[in-house]
C-alpha cells in the first residue's frame, strides 16, 4: 500500500475570450463541485465523470491510501486571474509540504490554462510541485484531450496521460489510467523514459471529435501501442485560441526503454501529421443552417441540432450571443429550443416576473463581439427552474449541477433556455429541467461544440456546425495571435504563424 497525495486544478483558457476566471469562479459549484480542499473531497467527488473520481475510484481498488490535497476547476474562460492561480496553486502546495510520508502524487489537470502573470499554468504548477516533493518521487497528471502541452509539463511528471474522447465521456477512465500507471511507477515496473512532439499545426475545435474521422482512427491506435517497452502513449488535440508559444497538438509516450519510447512518439506524429489535410469539418452560416433545418426537420421526424460552436462556453465563451437566436425567429422557426444562454439578470426578471407574465427585454448579446447585440423583444415567460438538477447523458452523467435561477422564455417558435450560470449545452436534462422534451422539438440550437454529441447525437436527424458571431472563432485565421511560436500553421494545411515583431519566447 502506498500513499498517495490527490488534487486538481483544471482551467481551459482561450487567451481571446470576453471574462476572466476569477478565485469566486473555482470556489462555486457549476456542472462540477466547486474548490474543495481536504476529506471533504472524497465525498464531493464521488461518481462523477471526472478525473479525479476514477482515480480515487482505481487507486484505492488497488489497495492504496490517498491523502486529499485540494480539487478545483471553472468553465473555460480568459486568463486565470493571478489571485486564482496562487491561492489555489498555494493551498495545494502547503498541503502536499504538510503531508508526510508520501509515496506519490496525483493531479487532475486540464493542459491549457494560462495565467494573468504566466502562460504555461501546469508547467509552473508541476515545477513547484517539484521543489516540495523531489526529483524521485513519482507524480501522475491526467489531462484533457483538449490540452496544450509544454516541455515543463513533460518535464516535470512521471506520467502525463489525455483523454482518449471528444466528447469526453472517458474523463473518469482516464483517471483510472492515470492510477494504474501510478501504481506500476510505484511497483518499480513503470518506466521512466519519455517522449515528448508538437505538431506543426492547430487542429480547429470541431474537426477533433473522435466519432468522426480522422480522429476516430487516431485515437484507436492508442490502446495498441502500448505494449512491451512502451506502457502509456496520448495524443493531445490542443487547444487553439490560446495564444502561447506551446499551444497545439502534441503527442507523449512513456515506458521503459528509451529508443522504444521515442519510436512511438515518432509513429503516432507521423499518423497524426499525415492526415493533417482531413483535420476539417464543414461549417455552415446561420442563414443557410436555418432555412435547411426548419425544411429538413420537418420531414426527418427528428430533431436536426444546430452546433452554435463561436459561442462555446466550453471554449470559453459566454454564451450570450444572440445570431442563431435571431436567426431561427428571423425565418420564423417552429418547435425550435435553444441552450442554453447565460443572462443572469433576464433570469432574475423572469423569475421577478412569473410564470405566464410577458416580459420586455433586451436579451444576452453581451460578448461584444462584432456583428452581435443584445435581441431586444416581448418574450413569454413560460417555465421557471432553480437550477439544480442532475445530468443524464454521458458527459455530465451524475453531475449536480447548480446553475442559480433558469427561466424557459418564448419568442415566436423558439423557446430560449436561460440560465445564471453557465455551462455547455451537452446534456438534455437542462431541457428537461424546464419540461421541455428535446426529442420532439424540430430544432435543437446548442451552444456547444462537440460534446453535445455524446447526448443529442442519437436523437438527432443531422447535427450542422453553425458559424454565428461569437467569441471562439472556427477558423483560428480569424484570430490575432501574437505569441505563438513562429512556423506553426494556423489551420490545417493553412498559413504559417509569422510574429509581427519578434516574439519572446516565455521562459
Ligand atoms: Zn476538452
Amino acid at each position: 500500500m502506498a500513499r498517495i497525495a490527490v488534487g486538481g486544478f483544471q482551467h481551459e483558457t482561450n487567451t481571446f475570450a470576453p471574462t476572466k476566471a476569477s478565485f469566486a469562479d473555482f470556489e462555486r459549484a457549476g456542472a462540477w463541485p466547486g474548490l474543495t480542499r481536504g476529506a471533504a473531497l472524497f465525498e464531493a467527488m464521488a461518481g462523477l465523470n471526472v478525473p479525479f473520481s476514477g482515480f480515487m475510484d482505481e487507486a484505492r481498488a488497488l489497495g492504496h491510501e490517498l491523502v486529499p490535497l485540494s480539487w478545483a476547476q471553472a468553465t473555460p474562460s480568459a486568463e486565470v486571474t493571478e489571485e486564482a492561480f496562487e491561492r489555489i496553486v498555494g493551498q495545494i502546495l502547503a498541503d502536499l509540504a504538510a503531508a508526510r510520508d508520501l509515496d506519490g502524487v496525483y493531479l487532475d489537470l486540464h493542459g491549457a490554462m494560462v495565467a494573468e502573470h504566466l502562460e504555461d499554468g501546469e508547467g509552473e504548477t508541476l515545477r513547484r510541485v517539484r521543489e516540495v516533493v523531489g526529483a524521485a518521487l513519482p507524480v501522475a497528471v491526467s489531462l484533457d484531450l483538449h490540452a496544450n502541452v509544454t516541455p515543463d509539463m513533460v518535464a516535470h511528471a512521471d506520467r502525463l496521460v489525455a483523454y482518449r474522447t471528444y466528447p469526453h465521456v472517458d474523463m473518469a477512465a482516464t483517471g483510472a489510467r492515470a492510477a494504474r500507471q501510478l501504481d506500476a511507477l510505484l511497483s518499480g515496473e513503470g518506466g521512466r523514459q519519455k517522449a515528448y512532439r508538437q505538431l506543426p499545426f492547430l487542429i480547429p475545435v470541431q474537426a477533433g471529435c473522435t466519432l468522426l474521422e480522422p480522429a476516430k482512427s487516431l485515437y484507436a491506435r492508442l490502446d495498441g501501442m502500448e505494449v512491451g517497452a512502451v506502457q502509456s502513449v496520448s495524443f493531445m488535440a490542443g487547444f487553439g485560441p490560446a495564444d502561447i508559444w506551446h499551444c497545439g497538438p502534441s503527442v507523449v509516450a512513456y515506458g521503459t526503454e528509451a529508443a522504444a519510447v521515442e519510436a512511438a512518439a515518432e509513429e503516432l506524429y507521423d499518423a497524426a501529421c499525415a492526415k493533417e489535410a482531413d483535420f476539417d469539418a464543414p461549417v455552415w452560416d446561420a442563414e443557410a443552417a436555418v432555412t435547411h433545418a426548419i425544411r429538413y426537420s420537418v420531414a426527418a421526424g427528428r430533431p436536426v441540432v444546430l452546433a452554435d460552436s463561436q459561442d462555446n462556453p466550453g471554449g470559453g465563451a459566454d454564451a450570450n450571443t444572440t445570431g442563431l437566436l435571431r436567426e431561427l425567429v428571423r425565418q420564423g422557426a417552429e418547435a425550435a429550443a435553444l441552450a442554453l444562454l447565460w443572462d443572469p439578470a433576464a433570469a432574475e426578471l423572469a423569475h421577478m416576473a412569473g410564470e405566464g407574465a410577458e416580459l420586455r427585454l433586451a436579451l444576452g448579446g453581451r460578448s461584444q463581439v462584432p456583428g452581435d447585440a443584445p435581441l431586444e423583444a416581448t418574450y413569454r415567460v413560460e417555465r421557471l427552474g432553480n437550477g439544480r438538477f442532475t445530468g443524464t447523458g454521458p458527459f455530465y452523467k451524475g453531475a449536480r449541477m447548480d446553475l442559480g435561477p433558469m427561466a424557459l422564455l418564448r419568442l415566436g417558435g423558439v423557446r430560449i433556455v436561460v440560465a445564471s450560470r453557465k455551462i455547455q449545452a451537452a446534456d438534455q436534462a437542462i431541457f428537461r429541467h424546464l419540461g421541455v422534451e428535446p426529442a420532439t422539438e424540430r430544432i435543437l440550437a446548442l451552444k456547444s461544440s462537440v460534446h453535445f454529441r455524446a447526448d443529442f447525437q442519437p436523437i438527432a436527424a443531422e447535427v450542422l456546425v453553425v458559424k454565428a458571431p461569437g467569441p471562439n472563432p472556427l477558423d483560428h485565421t480569424e484570430l490575432d495571435y501574437k505569441r505563438l511560436r513562429p512556423g506553426v500553421r494556423l489551420m490545417p494545411n493553412g498559413p504559417a504563424f509569422a510574429p509581427a515583431s519578434r516574439s519572446a519566447r516565455p521562459r
